[in-house]
């Protein structure tokens, strides 16, 4: 149990600290620099537009997918949308070059990449959190999709055929993170 635990953790060669599996000590190849695993730099998890414009990456808290159909987001996403979310401040993004924003009502923004077309955000004007395309997330997200809303507004192409909860409109702001 102790060979193991000592094969586990270990201090840094470069900076002392002790660290995780996967770390990388500062070597000449990265600058001196180490190479820090995801988990040491806190970051939940990293994503990106389909032709890699936009990347991001989340530090902190993301919550359950929510797919919603309401005729906006059908619109942009091509069918209804998965998102999940995160509190603003927690939303890095690594790349921007071709992120654009639309300010699809009174009330909200949407960020898409001008490049290749994917929606991946929704801005809430007044919300801290700030919804994020599941679909644009790197795998594995660890999420899990728990409700449909905006069902009154469904396409009328398809059936929703799972157990999932179904709200007719949106969430209250209780539920939001
Ligand atoms: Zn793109
Ligand atoms: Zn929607």
């Amino acid at each position: 149990m102790v060979a193991g635990f000592r094969a586990r953790v270990r201090r840094c060669r470069w900076s002392g600290e002790l660290t995780r599996p996967g770390h990388a000590d500062g070597a000449p190849g990265a600058g001196g620099r180490c190479v820090p695993t995801q988990a040491e730099q806190g970051v939940r998890a990293t994503g990106a537009c389909l032709c890699g414009g936009v990347r991001f990456e989340v530090r902190g808290a993301l919550r359950a997918v929510v797919n919603c159909h309401c005729g906006q987001c059908r619109r942009t996403h091509g069918h209804f949308a998965a998102y999940t979310k995160c509190r603003r401040a927690a939303l890095r993004l690594l790349s921007r070059r071709t992120l654009r924003w639309y300010r699809s009502s009174a009330s909200a923004r949407r960020g898409f990449c001008s490049r290749c077309g994917a929606s991946l955000f929704w801005d809430a004007v007044g919300d801290e959190g700030i919804a994020v395309a599941a679909g644009c997330l790197d795998a594995p997200t660890g999420l899990d999709t728990v409700r449909h809303i905006h069902v009154a507004s469904a396409g009328d192409y398809y059936t929703i055929s799972d157990d999932l909860e179904q709200l007719a409109g949106s969430m209250a702001k209780a539920d939001r993170p």
